[in-house]
């Protein structure tokens, strides 16, 4: 029986990317995006294919369809979008997550939650372990974000104990690659698309930061191969590549690899900007054989040119 999937945040980024896999899985799927941070053009090569189902809404408001697995990625992701709208922000992932948890539980539907490294906060453990409870700060101008994944994990588990629906919390960490918004404001993004226009390359603090940068295809393995592990693993499951990098030298990669001769200028840090982010993956590994297989040099190289022919 072909399986029916819901993809709450479809049309985004990484939601493009699964719905594209999950029709060459031969399910059904019907991408629900209210386009808050995205636009049509990443699904418009879908919208002609059989089985598949763009519907305009916002997870804040119910949403009544039979389903077999659901995936909840509604929800801006860049630092820039959530800072700009955090009300917004807290209320689509805790509402989202209420209103996709109840049609999990009408539909017997197993669902995925798309959390995040930002529920670790600024990290004294590292690398970071699914058992490590996090260092966030409630009243900042991340918490939206931070605290707002927080508590649909929080749902989640809830939903489980109280109406024992099947859930997955995979902790997404930065994942990259084609089909960023080039004016998002995450970093790869904003670095390639400066460096390609030859403007200066801005960097918020010290550039020793670090993040472990995934491309995009591995990640979509991993969601899927987590989802399709059929006696219950609820996570939550950190989802990421290990290979951890200096935002400097992420800098220095992408104009060597862009042959740009842009300037690289440093500014304020940002408030609460995590100083170290790693993802262990020994779980994901041990429980469906998981690992990245392209490494953040190769997955550059492939968003430049992605970029390159925008
Ligand atoms: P994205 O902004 O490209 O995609 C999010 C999508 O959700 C967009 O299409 C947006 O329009 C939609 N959306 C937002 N609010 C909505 C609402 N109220 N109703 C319906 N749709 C709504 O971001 P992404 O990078 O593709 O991230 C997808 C998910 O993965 C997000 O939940 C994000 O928090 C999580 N995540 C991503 C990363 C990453 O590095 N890309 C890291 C950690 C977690
Ligand atoms: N960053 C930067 N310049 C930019 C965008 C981001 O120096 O133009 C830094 C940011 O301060 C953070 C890191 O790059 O330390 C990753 O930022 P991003 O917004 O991509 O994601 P985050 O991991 O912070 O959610």
């Amino acid at each position: 029986m072909k399986k029916r999937t819901i993809v709450a945040g479809g049309a985004g980024f990484l939601g493009s990317h699964l719905c594209e896999k999950l029709l060459l899985m031969d399910h059904e799927v019907i991408c629900l995006d209210n386009l808050m941070t995205s636009n049509e053009v990443n699904v418009a090569h879908l919208i002609t294919q059989k089985g598949f189902r763009f519907v305009r809404h916002d997870v804040m408001l119910p949403f009544y369809e039979k389903a077999d697995w659901i995936f909840n990625l509604a929800s801006p992701a860049s630092p820039f979008y959530y800072q700009t709208k955090p009300i917004l922000t807290t209320k689509t992932n805790i509402l989202g997550s209420i209103n996709l948890l109840d049609l999990a539980v009408r539909t017997g539907a197993r669902i995925f939650q798309a959390s995040t490294s930002e529920v670790y906060g600024s990290p004294m453990i590292h690398p970071q372990v699914e058992s490590y409870w996090g260092n966030v700060n409630p009243v900042g101008p991340r918490s939206c974000y931070d605290e707002g994944k927080r508590c649909a994990e929080s749902l989640f588990f809830d939903y489980l104990r109280e109406h024992n629906v099947d859930i997955r919390i995979g902790r997404i960490f930065n994942t990259f690659g084609p089909r960023m918004l080039a004016d998002d404001g995450r970093v790869v993004s904003n670095f390639i698309v400066r460096a390609l226009a030859g403007k200066d390359i801005t960097i918020y603090g010290s550039g020793k930061q670090t993040r472990s940068f995934c491309y995009v295809s591995d990640m979509v393995d991993a969601i899927l191969a987590y989802m399709s592990v059929e006696t219950r693993l609820p996570g939550p499951v950190n989802l990421g590549n290990p290979e951890e990098i200096m935002i400097n030298d992420l800098a220095n990669l992408i104009l060597k690899f862009t042959h740009s001769d842009s300037r690289i200028v440093y500014t304020v840090p940002q408030q609460d900007d995590p100083i170290q982010r790693q993802p262990d993956i020994t779980l994901a590994t041990s429980a469906f054989n998981w690992k990245p297989v392209v490494n953040t040099k190769e997955g550059l190289k492939l968003t430049i040119d992605y970029f390159r022919g925008r």
